[in-house]
């Protein structure tokens, strides 16, 4: 179905017709396939850099495409309703590159082109085993040593983890809590960083997190990220625009899961009709469209905040909250839609349905979401 959007320039859309061609020949086609094989699609993300879309929100001067949140977030959704895998992949990567973006030394800055136009993949090491969702609580070490840092500890469920050619690790080098927190700047060949094997995940096969052991691993003092004690910001401040994309891939989810119900329920017989014609699937199905719709609006509003320059965090955290509820909520009624037939591999559908979880959980579950919201309504 084909979505009607209002871009702010004439290249967003081309940028936008850009994206749909290469989702609809390059990612359609593959996703199945590296699905079912849980094959990494790095050769994919290769073609996606090159086109420009691993760097599209950061300012030209840096090796960006300068493109505001609104457009960004749209070409995010086209990728997503063809391949989340690869979404994802692209908002995790725009979410590894904002710590040297926003907050590296000029020397750090010098890897921004390479990390940008797709030739360096990043990684954004935030949770541990015995905690995500308080990730104030992290107890990765990194104690001073000479020229360099003393890394110890395990990072877990890192997407691109074993893949990545830079990691972004977020450690203590201070005291308890949020203030003892650095980030530091690790390349995939720094000796005792160690990623393990992938983990055996409901969805987002072709893309599995894994853990990451630190064992002594020896990051040079220069690759610190900021100052000592900035990190837990920089973390935060990365996860805000994060969300916003999470949103996005929701949307795209959920909007190919629609797309997908309303063709089989136009063509699918019962009773002498199309299934489409029973007021229970056309009530569901005007139900998924409204929910997308709204998702869309918010992930959008809240992206445009941040276009502004305007406070932007707890949309954000709404905007993830709902726009993956509804992913979810959809994905689901879509395996109904398709009856038998959705609860099989032989067509999409069941697939989205399992991708769609990971949504709620990734980057804040969407408890975490309310406790933000709510945090920010009673605030004094
Ligand atoms: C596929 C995948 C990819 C990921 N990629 C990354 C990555 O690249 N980098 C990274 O750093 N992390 C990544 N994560 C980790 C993800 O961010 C965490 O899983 C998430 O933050 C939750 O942390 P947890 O799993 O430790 O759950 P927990 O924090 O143990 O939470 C368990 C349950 O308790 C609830 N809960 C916890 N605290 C509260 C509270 N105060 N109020 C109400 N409910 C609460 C949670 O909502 C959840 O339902 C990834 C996870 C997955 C599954």
């Amino acid at each position: 179905m084909t979505v009607e959007r209002i871009l702010p320039t004439e290249e967003a859309y081309e940028l936008l017709g850009l994206t749909r061609e290469i989702a609809e020949g390059e990612l359609a086609p593959r996703a199945a396939r590296y699905e079912q094989e849980g094959e990494f699609p790095r050769d994919v993300l290769r073609t996606i850099g090159r086109a420009g879309l691993l760097g599209l929100p950061y300012p030209e001067a840096d090796g960006g495409a300068g493109q505001p949140y609104e457009v960004y977030l749209q070409v995010l959704e086209t990728l997503a309703s063809s391949w989340l895998a690869i979404a994802e992949a692209v908002s995790v990567h725009t979410l590894a590159c904002f710590p040297v973006a926003a907050y590296g030394t000029e020397r750090q800055r010098k890897s921004l082109p390479d990390m940008l136009g797709g030739e360096l993949l990043g990684a954004y090491c935030l949770s541990e085993p015995q905690g995500g969702s308080d990730a104030a609580a992290l107890t990765t070490r990194a104690v001073r040593d000479g020229d360099g840092y003393v890394v110890t500890g395990t990072k877990a469920w890192i997407t691109h983890g074993g893949q990545a050619d830079f990691y972004n690790v977020f450690c203590r080098t201070g005291g308890p809590g949020a203030a003892g927190i650095s980030c530091l700047l690790a390349d995939a060949d720094t000796p005792g960083l160690l990623p393990q094997a992938p983990e055996r995940t409901m969805g987002l096969r072709a893309s599995p997190p894994a853990q990451i052991v630190l064992d002594d691993a020896r990051i040079p003092a220069d690759r610190l990220v900021g100052e000592e004690g900035q990190g837990f910001r920089i973390a935060l401040e990365a996860l805000d625009t994060g969300r916003l994309g999470i949103a996005a891939c929701a949307v795209g989810l959920a909007q190919a899961a629609l797309d997908h119900a309303c063709a089989y329920a136009k063509e699918r017989t019962q009773f002498g009709k199309p299934i489409a014609a029973f007021q229970g699937v056309g009530f569901m199905l005007a139900d998924m469209a409204t929910q997308i719709a709204a998702a869309r609006a918010l992930t959008l509003a809240a992206g445009r905040l941040k276009d502004a320059g305007r406070p932007f965090s707890t949309e954000a955290a709404k905007a993830k909250l709902f726009a993956t509820d509804v992913a979810m909520k959809v994905t689901t009624d879509a395996v109904q839609v398709l009856g038998g037939a959705g609860y099989v591999s032989d067509h999409p559908v069941e697939r989205w349905f399992r991708e769609a979880k990971v949504l709620q959980i990734v980057e804040g579950t969407n408890q975490i979401q309310r406790l933000v919201i709510s945090r920010a309504l009673t605030r004094d």
